[in-house]
């Protein structure tokens, strides 16, 4: 019933819209297409001073005209100082109303229209399965000549940057690969929070490449009518293949690949399966030289259907990370090239300020100071625009962003994962610690990598209780600096891992000296039922005795650990030689 309701609905919204559609057609006809841009685009054009003229009303959509004559249509930030910062550019601002006055068959279209985007909006609050920018259905390929994005544009990210490269190289010479029979990527996924610079990664493939650009996102897809979004899959690749070479990005990859665990969805969703199918299909059709990629975005890659990560599909996974204190550095500097900054303005101190910010955050701030110094007609842009537009930013997140995170999180979070730093050092020196990060990814909070050559993982006792004692010292640390009241749940997943490989130890291997070399299992199996309470027991003895020694080394190096805190509060993240010198520095002091 239900169903049938939503789509009853959906054909008179349809029939509104195509009719307002037709007579709008009419009026328009004689009007070029206008090129539909990004507003970070559009900030772009203006900073470039390439905008001549911007139509301002109330709506979602701005129209405006570039120098050259040519139209296009942007999002409508509707800001309260919006059509200052256009006049203080130099932009001819015309308000829309004014215009159409007098115009009656013109004002009666845009009523008209009005009213249908109002039905359609209340449609879409109706019907949750869109999201986002839902309802646009032409695919515009950005041509290599307008791409303007290679990787200079992107500030830090080296890591993602370097496995990215790649595909950049197979773009380009695709040929090359085959001639190896080298099976080549087709899918890539990049992962990480909102405003990191995924799009932009994903445009700078392109750019870097040469090849065309074609933008969507995964809520384009999800559609009322059954069958609409498979048929869209169809049409979008129908139009990568005809550039040849081209990078196709996918925002919001989520929307049609979420993982099926029924119950929530009330067991499946058709329509959303007919895409994704066809989206792989899709993919697997690709000839191996040519040429075509697929890029696509998610904030989270454990809420994806596996399905789609299958080898063949998205096989590659990069995560795109917050910025730490140097990339924000860089990113800031980046994005105040072609602004006037005074000369009391210190970069460093901004970045030092703006723990958590993301890329597009920092952005954000630079714009906002931008438009309060322009507001000034102060001739630069001073220390208290960036000040003050630093509280408009901080005001505008989201209550569960990231960059509020309380100073003492920050703080438990340094010594959680200097713990696993430091008694990696301590009790298993030959594995190399490579990287140790307060900054959140979308694994948890903190961060700690430490390579391990996986031919010898952990077989040996000594490393299986090793790798237990690096999985407990977080916990350790957060106990032994806060007090037992204290701790966090930041060490879920590592208890997690250290429960598992100790459950092995003791019921499979015969590492263990109460059960000595009896395998758990085979007991079981044979109806000695009571080894359940055995195993638990001996675990938990286990874990205890490790864990004290685990503190009391802590305890020991005290002074070490607290040292390696206070620098990751200082600059977010250590590299290896980073920790060895701290390390060998209270080695020598004794
Ligand atoms: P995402 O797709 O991850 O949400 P975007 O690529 O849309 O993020 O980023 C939005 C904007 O933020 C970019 O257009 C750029 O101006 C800025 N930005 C984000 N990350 C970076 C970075 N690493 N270097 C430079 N600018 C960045
Ligand atoms: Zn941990």
């Amino acid at each position: 019933m239900e169903r049938i309701k939503k789509i009853k609905k959906s054909h008179i919204i349809a029939a509104i819209l195509i009719f307002s559609a037709i007579l709008a057609g009419i009026l328009f006809s004689r009007r070029p297409e206008h090129e539909r841009i990004t507003y970070n685009q559009f900030i772009q054009a203006v900073e470039e001073g390439r905008i001549e003229k911007v139509y301002l009303d109330n709506s979602e959509q701005i129209l405006g005209e570039y120098k050259s004559g040519e139209t296009f249509i942007t999002d409508n930030p509707r800001t309260e100082n919006f059509k200052e910062f256009l006049l203080v550019q130099g932009i001819i601002v015309d308000e829309v109303k004014e215009k159409i006055q007098g115009e009656q068959i013109f004002s009666t279209i845009v009523t008209l229209s009005i009213f249908g985007v109002l039905i359609f909006a209340v449609n879409r609050n109706v019907s949750k399965q869109k999201q986002g920018k839902a309802g646009k259905s032409i695919f515009n390929a950005i041509l290599p000549e307008n791409v303007n994005v290679n990787f200079s544009n992107i500030a830090g990210n080296e890591e993602a940057k370097e496995s990215i490269q790649e595909l950049v190289d197979f773009i380009k010479n695709p040929e090359k690969y085959a001639k190896y029979g080298a099976r080549l990527p087709r899918g890539v996924i990049l992962y990480g929070s909102p405003g990191t610079g995924k799009t932009l990664m994903a445009k700078a493939v392109a750019g870097e490449s040469g090849v065309p650009f074609i933008a969507v996102s995964g809520s384009d897809f999800v559609q009322v009518y059954v069958g609409v979004g498979a048929s869209r899959i169809r049409e979008l690749f129908k139009k990568a293949r005809s550039y040849g070479k081209c990078v196709i990005f996918i925002d919001e990859i989520d929307a049609l690949g979420k993982k099926r665990d029924g119950g929530v969805d009330g067991g499946g969703n058709d329509e959303r399966d007919q895409t994704l199918n066809a989206l792989l299909s899709e993919m697997s059709g690709f000839q191996d030289n040519e040429g075509i990629v697929v890029i696509a975005a998610t904030n989270r890659l454990d809420t994806l259907d596996e399905a789609l990560l299958r080898p063949g599909r998205f096989d590659r996974h990069i995560e795109i990370q917050l910025p730490d204190i140097k990339s924000r550095l860089k990113i800031l500097e980046l994005h105040s090239r072609n602004k006037p900054l005074d000369k009391g303005v210190n970069l460093e101190k901004v970045a030092q300020q703006t723990v958590y910010f993301s890329g597009a955050k920092l952005e954000n701030l630079l714009n906002e100071a931008a438009i309060l110094a322009a507001k000034r007609s102060s001739g630069s842009i001073q220390a208290q625009d960036i000040d003050k537009a630093f509280y408009t930013v901080i005001a505008g997140a989201e209550k569960k962003d990231r960059s509020t995170i309380s100073e003492q999180d920050r703080r438990v979070t340094a010594y959680h994962e200097a713990g696993h730093a430091l008694i990696t050092k301590l009790t298993a020196p030959e594995n190399r610690v490579s990287r140790i990060t307060i900054i959140p990814s979308t694994k948890g909070a903190g961060g700690f990598s430490m390579n391990i050559p996986p031919d010898r993982m952990y077989h040996k006792k000594k490393d299986m209780e090793n790798s237990i004692r690096i999985a407990l010292a977080g916990r350790a640390s957060e106990e032994l600096v806060f007090g037992e009241a204290n701790v966090t749940t930041g060490a879920a997943n590592d208890l997690e891992k250290a429960t598992d490989t100790l459950l092995n130890m003791i019921r499979r291997f015969g590492m263990n000296s109460r059960s000595g070399l009896l395998n758990y299992d085979v007991l079981y199996n044979n109806g000695f039922r009571q080894v359940q309470d055995d195993i638990i027991e001996e675990c938990r003895t286990h874990m205890d005795e490790l864990y004290q020694e685990v503190k009391e080394l802590l305890q020991k190096n005290r002074r070490v650990l607290g040292a390696i805190a206070e620098s990751l509060l200082t600059h977010e993240t250590l590299e290896e030689k980073d920790l060895d010198l701290i390390i060998q520095a209270f080695a020598k002091a004794g």
